[in-house]
């Protein structure tokens, strides 16, 4: 008998880069990725892909995006299953923007629970509320997404993430995976703090 076809199959990573908007995880989200060989999903980018297609389901997503609201559960979660099962050869999933409520943390569970895998942990970039506009205002200058550009949009994203995405932080750290990185700080000081939680899986 091989050992080789026995051994057990390596279990795939799942983390979560978790955080307000403008915390900056799509910048650090490319370290990560590179560092710990990741697929990195955004569902911001995935819908922001579905817009220029100019498809159903991009114009109906639009609206809620310009407005600061959420798009339905069930249009992420769908998007994610897909992205799962036609990435290989990664050792793992980097997700950005996914889950924001409570209600696609426990699809994504269950997702995972059906695979035989787990979440492997959730790292959090923290930053303070008055420092979102001011980043999100500078980003609006070089990437020009329409959300960004918006004050009262911005406004109602904070919102938005306070209200349906932070009860998130309780829903993980009851589970023992919320892991909370200081966002303050230039981009290497914050990605060096996220390798330090993350090397360590
Ligand atoms: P940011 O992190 O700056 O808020 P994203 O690119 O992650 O930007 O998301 C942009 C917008 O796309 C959100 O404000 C929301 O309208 C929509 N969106 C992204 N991810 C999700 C999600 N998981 N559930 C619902 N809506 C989402």
């Amino acid at each position: 008998m091989s050992w080789i076809n026995d051994r057990a199959p390596i279990q795939m990573k799942y983390y979560i880069l978790f955080g307000p908007p403008g915390a900056g995880k799509g910048t650090q989200a490319s370290a990560m990725v590179e560092r710990y060989n990741l697929h990195h999903i955004s569902t911001g980018d995935l819908l922001r892909k579905e817009i220029k297609a100019g498809t159903e389901l991009g114009i109906k997503a639009k609206t809620l995006i310009e407005a600061g609201s959420l798009v339905p559960d069930e249009v992420v979660e769908g998007m994610i299953e897909n992205e799962f099962k036609t990435v290989k050869g990664v050792d793992g999933f980097l997700l950005d923007g996914f889950p924001r409520t409570l209600a696609q943390a426990q699809a994504l569970d269950e997702l995972l629970a059906r695979n035989g895998s787990e979440v492997t942990a959730v790292v959090s970039i923290m930053i303070p509320d008055e420092m979102i506009i001011e980043r999100i205002r500078h980003r609006a200058t070089i990437e020009g997404r329409a959300d960004d550009a918006n004050v009262d949009t911005i406004k109602n994203r904070i919102a938005t993430y306070h209200r349906q995405t932070e009860p998130e932080i309780a829903y993980y750290d009851a589970k023992g995976k919320y892991y909370q990185a200081d966002g303050v700080g230039t981009i290497e000081e914050v990605r060096s703090r996220i390798f330090d939680i993350v090397d360590k899986f």
